[in-house]
């Protein structure tokens, strides 16, 4: 009977931490969606040494053109994605070797002025 009740109230805790965990979790997606606004999904793909997977940015990277759905103000990385180069800038170069994307050259969408 003991052994019962305690073992309900071990599940309930369990159950809080894991809500704790999840809400925590989330939060912290949040956060980190709203600071990855800076680098297009495209500098993303490269930087993880892939090709952007969206089909508006497969289609314009065909036509040799940045996707303007995606990147509305392209940087010097998005406009080399779309030549099919790598870009050249050093700073560039030296943050995609540490699997990074330049802040620099991507800087934060919300610092900009509209
Ligand atoms: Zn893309
Ligand atoms: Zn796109
Ligand atoms: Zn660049
Ligand atoms: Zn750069």
């Amino acid at each position: 009977m003991l052994d019962k009740t305690f073992s309900a109230q071990q599940r309930t805790t369990m159950k809080f931490t894991k809500t704790l965990t999840v809400m925590a979790c989330a939060a912290a997606f949040l956060l980190s969606t709203s600071g990855a606004m800076a680098e297009s999904c495209c500098v993303k793909a490269k930087v993880a040494g892939k090709d952007c997977k969206h089909p508006c940015c497969v289609e314009a990277h065909k036509a040799g053109k940045t996707c303007e759905k995606c990147q509305p103000e392209p940087s010097c990385c998005d406009k080399a994605i779309a030549a099919g180069k790598a870009c050249e800038h050093k700073c560039c170069a030296d943050a995609l070797k540490d699997k990074k994307v330049c802040e620099k050259c991507n800087p934060k969408k919300d610092e900009k002025k509209k």
